[in-house]
């Protein structure tokens, strides 16, 4: 019923040329694979360009980030009506890295998450603790205030478009994964919060995509776990043959 989707998060790597080529070879992988949607997440330079390479395919084109106003005096950011412009369909939002590196909190992710919907865009809304919150047993708790915080204000209606990914933020480019069964609680505990803030349907369909160290020797143990509807990934989405096996993944 939830359809896997496979996002790639590019973070600061790749220039025009290196987007468009690899535009260019995973389309195809795209196209073929009815099973999951495909998400590509370049630098700011390189979406139109990439988006122009994957039109007509399935490849989607999402935004690292964005900014809640519609235009203004905000150097070095950019509007969610210019992601569109540009040829996004997705924007990530509240990544922990924007989080820790830019300060970014949860106000400003819930402005950010009504700016893409305005927008007509679909945000992927980042959440998850640290490591010295896992082991002080508050995952669930800081799970809790990014989640409500985050989407603040939001009817059923705007949170049956947004996707959700859980990533903690010490399996981040660590080679640390956590293992499919914490991955699955984590979900489930956001999905029954879901179900608390915004009713019994749109919460069912909502995508909760897990997001640390995922590599191709291990989504099929994640994405045999029924929480679990897709992955955001980093480094392994960088190469074409990694991410080609990601989205060609077999249920472990
Ligand atoms: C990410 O950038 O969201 C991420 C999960 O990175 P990595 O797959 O490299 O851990």
């Amino acid at each position: 019923m939830r359809k896997p989707v496979i996002a790639g998060n590019w973070k600061m790597y790749k220039t025009i040329a290196e987007a468009v080529d690899f535009v260019e070879k995973i389309r195809p992988v795209a196209d073929k694979a009815s099973h999951c949607e495909a998400i590509v997440a370049p630098p700011f330079t390189a979406l139109r360009a990439a988006a122009e390479a994957a039109r007509g395919s399935a490849l989607r084109v999402a935004a690292q980030n964005c900014h809640w106003d519609k235009e203004g005096a905000h150097t070095g950011d950019v509007a969610t009506v210019m992601l569109r412009d540009a040829g996004c369909t997705h924007v990530i939002i509240g990544h922990s890295e924007r989080r820790h590196d830019c300060g970014e909190t949860d106000e400003q992710v819930n402005k950010k998450v009504k700016a893409a919907l305005a927008a007509g865009l679909t945000p992927i809304v980042c959440v998850g603790e640290t490591l010295e919150e896992r082991e002080k047993g508050e995952t669930e708790k800081v799970l809790e205030c990014q989640f409500m915080r985050g989407l603040a204000g939001l009817t059923p209606a705007d949170f049956s478009r947004i996707m959700i990914a859980y990533e903690p933020v010490w399996a981040i480019g660590t080679g640390r994964t956590a293992t499919p069964e914490m991955a699955a609680q984590a979900h489930g505990f956001l999905r029954r919060l879901a179900r608390q803030q915004f009713g019994a349907s749109e919460p069912d369909g909502v995508r909760i995509l897990y997001g640390g160290s995922v590599k191709p020797d291990n989504i099929g143990g994640l994405m045999a776990q029924e929480e679990i509807d897709g992955a955001l990934v980093g480094g392994a989405s960088l190469k074409v043959d990694s991410f080609t096996a990601l989205i060609n993944y077999l249920r472990g």
